[in-house]
């Protein structure tokens, strides 16, 4: 081995990346850098080390890019998000039930225009970008071509996104409603033009169980038979009013995850948002059939929607990441969701510890969305989406961080501080595609 071939570049600065579950494993999946070295060739991650140890190593004409002073971690994946619902950020007052009605369905009719589609899709990206976002799950709304406009837009940047068009039937405005064939037949045509075309994955996308009848769930569970490998997105047990109406509306059955359990769509690959009103055998269920869990604090909070149980969920083995859930959430940034992730935990005498926040929206997200073979960390072969955190952004990070004694607190000080002013710069396959 003479080193990656020429052609690549490396980047230098204080790198943190996991392996594994530091809450689970320990030390031993972390893997800290302060003056490190992260390889990139052909958009992907050749090598990742102590500076001192692979800078000799480097095949010569490499470029070497100097962020030291600065962090480098893999791209945040956020595992629950509406591209559809950025115009409706802070919007005052309600709670879920209310909320949808009042702001959501409204917001979403305008998504049947393609145009308006590009351009909020446009947007959505660009500030996930600014905030150091690279990979998310992503609602579109009811209308095929609202997919089509974020996987065009997603694409043109070559980003490693899922998305899929909602599955609505019932319980909505007559102007969002689709049918369980057309749901069906929609969905069908979009994975066959989106899933797997350049670094997308569709997620199928049934809204939450009130608002699709069990012809259009059942249809939701073939979609995911057909088509390996293809996601899936909802909701479930966000908020109490919620809950007490999927009981009425499926009497048969035993919890409100049963309900999705029942059309097979507990898997891995499966993100559910919020899981709060969960009971230990729903957490055991999720763990056993690997479908994963998004705590969405920002929007729990807003919304009054209740306190997400980290420990709980560890405890039944559950897979976790974290989701910003704008427009509920309140923020692009899963800096500032990991902030709000600490208090709710705190709020349960629980902690999270820095490490652990940065596995969760690194690996932890990745693993979430399966798509862990591809992205999440810095292991050789990795696609090369990167995160430059400047730790003194501001006066006050400048300050707080000189003043911090070890690693473990300056981390944390970048947690619970920082926002998209703390993003220096993010890249792409290897490519800047955002800098301060
Ligand atoms: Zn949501």
């Amino acid at each position: 081995m003479t080193g990656p071939a020429t052609g690549a570049t490396a980047f230098r600065g204080e790198i943190l990346h996991f392996t594994g579950d530091p809450a689970l494993e320990g030390p031993a999946a972390v893997h800290h850098h302060e003056d490190g070295l992260l390889v990139v060739s052909n958009g992907r991650v050749a090598d990742c080390g102590d500076a001192q140890a692979l800078l000799p190593t480097l095949a010569e004409g490499t470029a070497v890019v100097d962020h030291r002073g600065k962090w480098i971690l893999p791209g945040f994946v956020d595992t629950h998000v509406h591209y559809s619902q950025t115009d409706i950020i802070a919007s005052y007052g309600e709670q879920l039930l209310d909320w949808l009605e009042r702001f959501t369905f409204p917001a979403e009719r305008s998504f049947a225009d393609p145009q308006h589609a590009r351009e909020v899709a446009d947007f959505f990206l660009a500030e996930a970008l600014k905030n150091g976002t690279t990979t998310a799950a992503v609602f579109a709304t009811v209308h095929p071509e609202s997919v089509d406009a974020f996987f065009a837009a997603a694409s043109a940047r070559n980003l490693r996104m899922a998305a899929g068009k909602v599955l609505m039937d019932r319980n909505c405005p007559e102007f969002l409603r689709d049918t369980p064939e057309s749901g069906y037949e929609d969905s069908k045509a979009l994975i066959a033009r989106w899933h797997g075309t350049g670094r997308l994955s569709y997620a199928v996308t049934p809204r939450f169980a009130p608002t699709s009848s069990e012809r259009q769930l059942e249809l939701a569970g073939r979609l995911l038979d057909d088509h390996p490998g293809v996601l899936l997105q909802s909701h479930v047990a966000e908020n109490v009013g919620e809950v007490q109406w999927v009981a009425e509306l499926f009497p048969w059955a035993r919890s409100y995850l049963d309900v999705y359990d029942r059309y097979g769509m507990l898997r891995r690959g499966a993100v559910f948002a919020h899981c709060i009103h969960l009971d230990d055998a729903n957490r055991r269920r999720m763990a056993a059939t690997g479908a994963a869990m998004s705590f969405c604090a920002t929007s729990n909070l807003f919304l009054g929607s209740g306190l997400f149980d980290l420990e709980a969920a560890r405890g039944a083995g559950a897979v976790v990441g974290i989701g910003t859930d704008v427009g509920g959430g309140t923020a692009f940034s899963l800096l500032r969701t990991l902030n709000e992730s600490y208090k709710v935990l705190q709020m349960r005498g629980q902690r999270l510890p820095a490490v652990e926040g940065f596995y969760l929206i690194t690996l932890g997200g990745a693993r979430a969305l399966a798509l862990d073979a591809h992205i999440g960390n810095f292991e050789r072969g990795k696609e090369a989406d990167f995160v430059v955190l400047d730790p003194a952004s501001t006066p006050l990070r400048a300050r707080r961080s000189r003043l911090a004694q070890d690693c473990d607190e300056r981390l944390f000080m970048l947690m619970m501080l920082g926002d998209d002013r703390a993003v220096h710069a993010t890249y792409v396959m290897g490519e800047p595609i955002y800098r301060a």
